[in-house]
């Protein structure tokens, strides 16, 4: 009986861990800076309207991109080409590619 209890307890502990991981992980990326080279290669910008205009789509932004993985009307959001950093909903870099 008490290895049951210890078990189930451990599972209920590791489910919360995970539950706790993904909210860190979600909300307290570190925002990408302008700066960065991989964000400087792509012209990246915390605000798409700054953007080069002869390469912006119209209304193209992070928060409508493909690869953008923030939570729907989240102002910050990872993005899979800047790993373990955050976007900004209104950024845009060379990269973006229409939501399916
Ligand atoms: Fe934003 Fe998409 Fe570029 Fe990522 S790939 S920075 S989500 S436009």
């Amino acid at each position: 009986m008490n290895r049951r209890r210890f078990l189930t307890g451990m599972a209920a502990t590791v489910t919360m861990g995970g539950f706790v991981t993904a909210r860190v992980s979600a909300e307290d990326l570190p925002k990408v800076s302008e700066d960065d080279p991989t964000a400087k290669a792509l012209g990246y910008v915390h605000d798409a309207a700054k953007a080069d205009a002869t390469l912006r789509k119209d209304d193209s932004n992070c928060s409508n991109c493909q690869l953008y993985q923030g939570a729907e009307g989240s102002q910050w959001g990872a993005c899979a080409i800047f790993p373990g950093k955050a976007v900004a909903a209104e950024g845009w870099c060379k990269s973006w590619v229409v939501k399916a």
